[in-house]
């Protein structure tokens, strides 16, 4: 048997230092069995999937090394590997399982749906909706259908027991069935949800080995009996431990950069964010914390993997970095530095912005310093205004993360308009609002337009420093942040409204 893994991201977003993470397992323990290393895009939800996140997260698993034998790209004998080509195979087998009477068409609308689970909860029964609950007599259906109303294909699950499912590292974890409802397949649109998706794709892609987040483990019962229903064998199933933050919750981009481009563009090298994320969780047999990943692959055992919660800490990471970059002769170290931020490339979207404003040439480095590194160190000092009260600023530099973070068209036109529309509905001046901006961006009020500036040094970058921001300023509380939370949702409703009325 020829050991085939993947790693199956939905591109809903940047790419996430957690799926280099689980690409990079997925390699090692391929390559360690000779074995090949697939690709497959997961991006049955339409609705949130973009063609730019596909590209992004693409580019930054090649930009890390982590290269694949399979996928969109590339190709391969099992493809198509992006799930939005592969709809008929998927309703096919939705059919299957329906004819073998494994699955059925569910009418239920979303108020029934609402109504039973409220009906569970009064009844204080904790378990999920089972077909029992869900299913309709044959005459309500054909009604139903006759009418046209929408359905969707469910799987039938035991009301009750216990399933054992087989994990590399956990060995048999019992999970109830209570708890696993009757999991939608097909939707009404007739695309597939992730599970079916997933599980036909792992068997017609020959996938040997499911290596994947702890956050899927609740899923596998599911899975489990798919493939029992399908008559095939399930590859063997191992769940990664979730990458935490230093304060141990869930790795969230609130509190660390997850995005992979923020890590590029920071100045990380790939091969030192490799070696980290190789430190997760896992150790070489000698314990040594530096490693290439041909190291890696030549020494990796997946049963050295230790369950406990693995760190993503931003300092270990930087000092890990600086081990890599000290290897460098003096050569190489330009090399990657000019490849890095120092290239043509980036120099000239910063050029038009500072030549109108020095004398001379070396006027620049003061000037444009902040577009190819860290700004200036900022203090609570640097935000020193006479007319602006610095809680004010720091909601606003928080109102405007949040804006920025559910940009998807990053350029100056477009944070213009976020940070005017945020500035009218707090009624302060634009100059106002974005003064705070200017110093955590640049360090300093008297840059160019802050607009361009964070258009220069892109997203992970501006994002990083307004969150930096908001820190120096004493930060935003857990009760606060709810608060704001809702005072933002309304700006927005506001500028929605605007938007309709100006129509
Ligand atoms: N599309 C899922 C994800 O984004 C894949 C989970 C799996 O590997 O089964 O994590």
């Amino acid at each position: 048997m020829t050991v085939r893994t993947r790693v199956a991201p939905s591109p809903t977003g940047d790419p996430h230092v957690g799926t280099a993470y689980i690409a990079l397992f997925n390699l090692c323990f391929a390559r360690a069995h000779g074995g090949q290393f697939l690709l497959r895009i997961e991006d049955t939800d339409q609705q949130r999937s973009t063609a730019a996140s596909e590209q992004a997260i693409l580019d930054s698993l090649r930009w890390l090394g982590l290269d694949w034998d399979e996928g969109p790209d590339v190709g391969g004998p099992h493809g198509p590997y992006r799930q939005s080509e592969r709809g008929d195979i998927y309703r096919q087998h939705a059919e299957q399982l329906l004819a073998a009477g494994h699955a059925f068409r569910c009418y239920r609308t979303p108020e029934e749906l609402e109504a039973l689970r409220e009906a569970l909860k009064e009844k204080g029964e904790q378990r999920a909706l089972k077909p029992a609950d869900l299913e309709l007599p044959a005459d309500e259906v054909a009604r139903r259908e006759a009418a046209g109303a929408p359905s969707v294909v469910r799987m039938r699950v035991p009301e009750t027991g216990r399933c054992v499912v087989d994990d590399l590292l956990r060995g048999p974890v019992e999970l109830d069935w209570s708890l696993t409802d009757a999991q939608i397949l097909l939707k009404s649109d007739g695309m597939p949800t992730y599970h079916l998706a997933n599980v036909v794709d792992d068997h017609l892609m020959q996938i040997t080995h499911v290596i994947r987040g702890e956050e899927w483990l609740n899923s596998a019962p599911k899975h489990k009996l798919l493939y029992e229903y399908f008559g095939w064998d399930m590859p063997v199933l191992c769940h990664m431990p979730l990458l935490r933050n230093p304060d141990k919750s869930k790795l969230s981009k609130r509190k660390n950069p997850t995005s992979i481009n923020f890590y590029r563009d920071k100045g990380f090298l790939p091969r030192a964010l490799v070696n980290y994320l190789g430190r997760m969780g896992w150790s070489m047999p000698d314990e040594r914390e530096k490693f290439s990943l041909a190291e890696m692959q030549a020494q990796f055992d997946i049963q050295r993997v230790s369950l406990g919660g693995p760190v993503f800490d931003l300092e270990k990471l930087s000092w890990l970095n600086g081990l890599w970059l000290r290897e460098l002769d003096d050569e190489a170290f330009l090399d990657t530095l000019q490849q890095w931020l120092f290239n043509r490339d980036h120099a000239l979207k910063v050029i038009p912005h500072i030549k109108t404003r020095v004398e001379t040439l070396s006027q620049v480095v003061d000037k444009a310093g902040f577009c190819f590194g860290d700004a200036p160190a900022i203090t609570a000092a640097s935000f020193q205004h006479d007319k602006l009260d610095v809680e004010d600023m720091k909601v606003w530099l928080q109102y405007l993360l949040w804006s920025l973070e559910a940009l998807r068209q990053w350029d100056r036109d477009a944070l213009f308009a976020e940070a005017k529309a945020l500035a009218d509905g707090e009624g302060v001046k634009v100059k106002d609002f974005l003064f705070p901006v200017f110093v955590a961006i640049a360090g300093t009020p008297a840059s160019f337009s802050v607009v361009d500036s964070m258009a220069v040094i892109g997203p992970d970058l501006s994002r990083a420093r307004l969150r930096h921001a908001i820190e120096v300023l004493g930060g935003v509380s857990k009760k606060q942040t709810k608060k704001l939370e809702k005072a933002w949702a309304a700006l927005r409703e506001g500028e929605a409204d605007q938007g309709t009325d100006d129509q």
